[in-house]
């Protein structure tokens, strides 16, 4: 039994939901963003509907949720931004436009973070220092440039299910791993230009992220849900949430939680794994 989290509950567990907004589909597809209206107005459905949702079943179970928000969709939303705060869950940074950190140069890499943190941090009070790559890509200098920036822990990697601390040239990080199998976007997300990609039948997203929350109780972990209010804030996409939050409810040793105490817990554990990134050519003499 790994009894590391809080109350020596064996498991820590973090919904977190990526409140992305239209800003994506303008960074992934600029021409369809101008010349149709429906998938700009399908992502509308977060900000306006799911998230007043999700919040709402959060408030009726009583757990904590994290929020992840792109600079543009949080000053073109800001009333979500204040629901949020109002209800006491941290909001994380999430770039700008939603643009995938692999697609920029250092520099305005740089500038991406930087206007991110000018605008969650006039509209929250503080700047947040907790943040989530969009598309979860990564640069190989995206560590150092968060940490350059302030930020101290970051949730967009894959290799472990604890966190651990990811060493940079510029310092550490905390990293708090996530995964795409507890992603509702792989299971769910449906629009024309997947067509042929079918949507999960919900009873069955159920049985895989039960199943991975019984193994993550089984041998210790952070499990962290990647969630978007516009594909899991819809009906039965809710209820399949509902159902894994009752599920959960059900094992003792479970230690309700938010990405950033995770990484706060972590950071205060002496015994924490060190980690650096793979080499980015393979390795001599090995
Ligand atoms: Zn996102």
């Amino acid at each position: 039994m790994d009894a590391r989290w809080p109350n020596n509950a064996r498991v820590a567990v973090a919904l977190s939901w990526d409140v992305d907004g239209e800003s994506a589909l303008y960074v992934r597809a600029p021409e369809r963003a101008r010349n149709q209206l429906s998938e700009l107005h399908q992502r509308l459905y977060g900000p306006q509907v799911g998230l007043y949702r999700v919040l709402s079943l959060l408030d009726r179970w009583g757990v904590p949720g994290t929020f992840y928000m792109p600079g543009y969709t949080a000053r073109i939303h800001q009333e979500g931004v204040a629901a949020i705060k109002a209800a006491g869950h941290p909001l994380g940074l999430h770039g700008y436009l939603h643009e995938s950190l692999d697609t920029l140069t250092r520099d305005q890499e740089e500038e991406v973070l930087r206007r991110a943190q000018s605008i969650l941090g006039e509209l929250l009070g503080a700047v947040p220092d907790f943040y989530r790559a969009p598309s979860w890509e990564l640069n190989r200098w995206s560590p150092e440039v968060l940490v350059r920036g302030g930020v101290t822990s970051d949730s967009s990697l894959m290799d472990d299910e604890s966190p651990y601390i990811l060493e940079t040239p510029a310092g550490d990080l905390v990293e708090v791993p996530i995964h795409w199998i507890l992603d509702d976007a792989e299971h769910w997300n449906h629009s024309r230009a997947n067509r042929d990609k079918a949507i999960a039948d919900p009873d069955t997203v159920f049985r895989l992220w039960a199943g991975e929350f019984d193994g993550y109780w089984e041998h210790g972990g952070a499990y962290v849900l990647t969630l978007h209010p516009f594909i899991s804030g819809r009906p039965s996409h809710l209820q399949v949430v509902e159902r894994l939050i009752r599920h959960i409810r059900g094992y003792p040793g479970v230690h309700w939680t938010t990405v950033p105490a995770i990484a706060a817990w972590a950071r205060s554990r002496p015994d924490l794994p060190r980690r650096t990134s793979p080499s980015p050519v393979p390795l001599d003499h090995v």
